[in-house]
Protein backbone atom coordinates (compact mmCIF):
# COMPACT_ATOMS: atom_id res chain seq x y z
CA UNK A 1 0.00 0.00 0.00
CA UNK A 2 1.87 3.49 -1.19
CA UNK A 3 0.12 6.86 -1.14
CA UNK A 4 0.93 8.62 -4.46
CA UNK A 5 3.03 11.48 -3.96
CA UNK A 6 0.38 13.54 -6.30
CA UNK A 7 -2.45 12.40 -3.50
CA UNK A 8 0.05 13.26 -1.44
CA UNK A 9 0.39 17.27 -1.98
CA UNK A 10 -3.69 17.58 -2.95
CA UNK A 11 -3.76 17.23 0.67
CA UNK A 12 -0.87 18.94 1.62
CA UNK A 13 -2.13 21.90 -0.49
CA UNK A 14 -5.93 21.43 0.79
CA UNK A 15 -4.32 21.49 4.43
CA UNK A 16 -1.86 24.63 3.76
CA UNK A 17 1.09 22.66 5.12
CA UNK A 18 3.27 24.60 2.72
CA UNK A 19 2.60 27.98 4.96
CA UNK A 20 4.58 25.84 8.29
CA UNK A 21 7.25 27.64 9.07
CA UNK A 22 8.28 25.38 11.48
CA UNK A 23 8.04 27.60 15.10
CA UNK A 24 7.03 24.44 16.61
CA UNK A 25 4.13 26.06 18.42
CA UNK A 26 1.61 23.19 17.43
CA UNK A 27 4.39 20.35 19.08
CA UNK A 28 4.65 22.44 22.20
CA UNK A 29 0.79 22.62 22.71
CA UNK A 30 -0.16 19.40 21.42
CA UNK A 31 -1.62 16.74 24.62
CA UNK A 32 0.13 13.66 23.11
CA UNK A 33 2.75 13.82 25.63
CA UNK A 34 -0.33 13.66 28.63
CA UNK A 35 -1.59 10.57 26.97
CA UNK A 36 1.81 8.89 25.95
CA UNK A 37 4.43 10.44 27.64
CA UNK A 38 7.98 11.24 25.39
CA UNK A 39 6.71 10.84 21.91
CA UNK A 40 9.56 10.95 19.55
CA UNK A 41 9.90 14.08 16.86
CA UNK A 42 8.56 11.54 14.19
CA UNK A 43 4.96 11.62 15.52
CA UNK A 44 4.60 15.39 16.45
CA UNK A 45 2.48 17.24 14.17
CA UNK A 46 5.73 19.64 13.27
CA UNK A 47 7.97 16.04 12.58
CA UNK A 48 4.98 14.82 10.67
CA UNK A 49 4.54 17.82 9.11
CA UNK A 50 8.40 18.00 7.43
CA UNK A 51 8.20 14.26 6.62
CA UNK A 52 4.92 15.00 4.57
CA UNK A 53 6.87 17.91 2.84
CA UNK A 54 9.69 15.70 1.80
CA UNK A 55 8.44 11.87 1.90
CA UNK A 56 5.06 10.49 0.60
CA UNK A 57 6.30 7.23 2.05
CA UNK A 58 5.01 8.96 5.38
CA UNK A 59 2.09 6.47 6.05
CA UNK A 60 4.65 3.42 6.98
CA UNK A 61 4.51 2.90 10.47
CA UNK A 62 2.24 4.24 13.37
CA UNK A 63 3.42 7.88 13.61
CA UNK A 64 0.19 9.14 11.42
CA UNK A 65 -1.94 7.08 13.72
CA UNK A 66 -0.90 8.88 17.47
CA UNK A 67 -2.90 12.46 17.00
CA UNK A 68 -5.68 12.39 19.28
CA UNK A 69 -7.72 15.09 16.51
CA UNK A 70 -7.85 17.65 18.84
CA UNK A 71 -7.63 20.42 16.77
CA UNK A 72 -5.00 22.47 19.11
CA UNK A 73 -2.75 22.49 16.82
CA UNK A 74 -4.61 24.19 14.12
CA UNK A 75 -5.82 26.70 16.56
CA UNK A 76 -2.75 27.83 17.68
CA UNK A 77 -0.94 27.93 14.30
CA UNK A 78 0.33 31.68 13.76
CA UNK A 79 0.10 30.17 9.90
CA UNK A 80 -3.14 28.47 9.22
CA UNK A 81 -1.83 25.15 9.16
CA UNK A 82 -4.63 22.86 9.23
CA UNK A 83 -2.93 19.69 10.67
CA UNK A 84 -5.50 17.87 12.36
CA UNK A 85 -7.30 17.84 9.00
CA UNK A 86 -4.55 16.48 7.25
CA UNK A 87 -3.72 14.05 9.46
CA UNK A 88 -7.94 12.63 9.16
CA UNK A 89 -7.59 13.05 5.08
CA UNK A 90 -4.14 10.81 5.56
CA UNK A 91 -5.71 8.41 7.52
CA UNK A 92 -9.13 8.37 5.52
CA UNK A 93 -6.64 8.14 2.07
CA UNK A 94 -4.81 4.80 4.17
CA UNK A 95 -8.03 3.10 5.08
CA UNK A 96 -9.30 3.58 1.33
CA UNK A 97 -6.36 1.54 0.35
CA UNK A 98 -7.32 -1.43 2.48
CA UNK A 99 -4.58 -1.05 4.92
CA UNK A 100 -6.29 -1.64 8.45
CA UNK A 101 -3.14 -1.90 10.12
CA UNK A 102 -4.04 0.98 12.45
CA UNK A 103 -7.63 1.12 11.94
CA UNK A 104 -10.46 0.18 14.08
CA UNK A 105 -13.33 -0.43 12.28
CA UNK A 106 -17.39 -0.61 14.09
CA UNK A 107 -18.21 -4.35 14.69
CA UNK A 108 -21.45 -3.70 13.36
CA UNK A 109 -21.31 -1.47 10.25
CA UNK A 110 -17.83 -2.39 9.83
CA UNK A 111 -16.66 1.32 8.99
CA UNK A 112 -13.37 3.01 10.12
CA UNK A 113 -14.20 4.75 13.14
CA UNK A 114 -11.02 4.94 15.13
CA UNK A 115 -7.34 4.52 15.33
CA UNK A 116 -6.50 1.47 17.31
CA UNK A 117 -4.09 3.28 19.64
CA UNK A 118 -6.45 5.79 20.80
CA UNK A 119 -8.80 2.44 20.92
CA UNK A 120 -6.41 1.05 23.15
CA UNK A 121 -5.74 4.20 25.07
CA UNK A 122 -9.18 4.83 26.14
CA UNK A 123 -9.72 0.76 26.60
CA UNK A 124 -7.05 1.12 29.39
CA UNK A 125 -8.94 3.84 31.10
CA UNK A 126 -12.40 2.32 31.05
CA UNK A 127 -11.54 -0.78 32.20
CA UNK A 128 -12.78 -0.76 35.40
CA UNK A 129 -16.29 0.35 33.54
CA UNK A 130 -17.08 -2.91 31.10
CA UNK A 131 -20.21 -1.15 30.10
CA UNK A 132 -19.00 1.66 28.54
CA UNK A 133 -15.85 0.09 27.29
CA UNK A 134 -18.02 -1.95 24.79
CA UNK A 135 -19.18 1.21 23.15
CA UNK A 136 -15.47 1.84 22.00
CA UNK A 137 -16.40 -0.86 19.82
CA UNK A 138 -19.02 0.56 17.46
CA UNK A 139 -18.81 3.87 15.80
CA UNK A 140 -21.01 6.90 17.05
CA UNK A 141 -24.37 6.17 14.42
CA UNK A 142 -23.68 2.30 15.33
CA UNK A 143 -23.95 3.30 19.00
CA UNK A 144 -27.07 5.23 18.69
CA UNK A 145 -28.84 2.60 16.61
CA UNK A 146 -27.70 0.10 19.49
CA UNK A 147 -29.01 2.49 22.26
CA UNK A 148 -32.22 3.36 20.42
CA UNK A 149 -33.26 -0.35 19.59
CA UNK A 150 -32.12 -1.38 23.49
CA UNK A 151 -34.45 1.42 24.68
CA UNK A 152 -37.24 -0.17 21.60
CA UNK A 153 -37.31 -3.39 23.33
CA UNK A 154 -37.63 -1.68 26.92
CA UNK A 155 -40.56 0.02 26.33
CA UNK A 156 -42.24 -2.85 24.06
CA UNK A 157 -41.78 -5.63 26.84
S1 LIG B 1 2.49 25.92 14.67
FE1 LIG B 1 2.07 26.05 12.46
S2 LIG B 1 3.83 27.13 11.58
FE2 LIG B 1 4.42 26.47 13.64
S3 LIG B 1 5.45 24.44 13.31
FE3 LIG B 1 3.29 24.04 13.73
S4 LIG B 1 2.29 23.94 11.71
FE4 LIG B 1 4.29 24.95 11.44
S1 LIG C 1 -4.92 17.50 16.63
FE1 LIG C 1 -3.40 15.90 17.00
S2 LIG C 1 -1.39 16.81 16.59
FE2 LIG C 1 -2.92 18.47 16.85
S3 LIG C 1 -2.76 19.06 19.02
FE3 LIG C 1 -4.40 17.53 18.85
S4 LIG C 1 -3.39 15.55 19.22
FE4 LIG C 1 -1.78 17.06 18.78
Amino acid sequence: MKILRAEMDQLIGECNLTSCFECGKCTAICPLSEYFGDVEFGRTPRGIIEKALLDSDLVTGDAIWYCLTCDVCTKGCPSGVRFRDFIEGLRDLVIEKGDDSYGARCRRCEDYFLPTITQKLLLDKLRRDSEAAEFLFFCPSCRRRRAFSGFAKEITT
